[in-house]
């Protein structure tokens, strides 16, 4: 059997269970808050939120959840464990920068024939998260996020892009991308990773539910990848109808096996802070896939087996790696 890293060390793929692929716990911005706080944000109060939280997955069938919270957009993973400590719910953690354009300044300074030198940061830092732990803590991450928006490969998202395939080749870990769907961004995602040699298999291209052109996912899917359709619940990028009946006809042309749902969801975000994402996105919670969509997808006719495909297997697939 393989096993994959959790907040609690390895675990064998196959004890994954159902598993949300694509979500946050807490999405800060240390310095903005140490500037300007938050209203909001209450350190034990959300801590409480989030294992409650924690608990309601449990209750619903939810057995691990992947918190993409990396680098750029907040990540503690001290204070992760602290939401880990005694949670019924398997939490597995990402490498990775957030960027959709620009990294801070000092990237800018350190790197191969910068102004400091030295080798290439973004590469040992990701490796380093794989291979020994964040921060410190020992607690190894399982998945190497990036992103790309509507300003594509910018230069300093190229950085994160090359040090996410090199990280891959050196480690197996599978990526997983923020895409603009609108855009069809996933495509200039693919032809940068394959012209690097990843293959393609081991590349989750994010955000694909914001999009109805089953001819662009079907494109990224038939070049290898599975899709992230990661946002339920997130009203203001696609309907419900639409990221719901876009899961119906996947599954009705034989897709179920590259197909992921989940959220992208947090217990608190800065950049959204709770009393305005519950007013107007109210159903962008963790538990709205349990809920509601799993419930609609069956009593539109997709059957249980495609969708313990999609919750079950296909998470232990990709969280496998290149190992698998
Ligand atoms: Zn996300």
């Amino acid at each position: 059997m393989t096993n994959v890293e959790t907040m609690h060390g390895p675990l064998s793929t196959d004890k994954l269970g159902m598993t949300l692929m694509h979500e946050h716990i807490f999405v800060k911005n240390p310095e903005l808050e140490h500037n300007f706080p938050a209203p909001e944000w209450d350190e034990e109060g959300m801590l409480a939120a989030a294992r409650q939280g924690m608990q309601s997955l449990a209750d619903r069938g939810i057995s691990t959840l992947v918190d993409l919270t990396v680098m750029g957009l907040g990540r503690s993973i001290e204070r992760i464990k602290r939401v880990a400590e005694g949670s019924p719910v398997n939490i597995l953690v990402a490498t990775g920068y957030y960027t959709q354009r620009d990294l801070p300044s000092y990237f800018h300074n350190h790197g191969p024939e910068r102004l400091a030198g030295g080798t290439e940061p973004l590469v040992e830092m990701f490796v380093r998260d794989i291979r020994e732990g964040i921060a410190g803590t020992g607690i190894k991450a399982a998945m190497i996020k990036v992103v790309t928006d509507k300003w594509g490969i910018t230069p300093d998202v190229e950085r994160v892009l090359e040090a996410a395939a090199l990280a891959h080749l050196e480690t197996g870990t599978p990526i997983t991308t923020h895409t603009n769907a609108e855009h069809r961004g996933g495509l200039e995602q693919q032809e940068y990773f394959r012209q690097r040699g990843v293959d393609l298999q081991h590349v989750v291209i994010g955000h694909c539910g914001d999009s109805t052109d089953i001819d662009y996912l079907r494109q990224l899917m038939d070049a290898g990848s599975s899709l992230g359709l990661d946002r339920f619940g997130m009203d203001i990028m696609a309907t419900e109808e639409d990221r719901i009946a876009t899961v119906v006809r996947l599954c009705e042309l034989g897709y179920s096996s590259q197909l992921t749902l989940s959220h992208d969801a947090s217990f608190f975000s800065v950049n959204l802070e709770p009393s305005v994402r519950n007013r107007i996105m109210p159903n962008w919670h963790h538990r709205y896939i349990s809920d509601g969509v799993l419930p609609e997808l069956q009593r539109r006719g997709v059957s249980d087996k495609d969708i313990h495909q999609i919750m079950v297997l296909n998470p232990a697939r990709i969280l496998a790696g290149r190992a698998s």
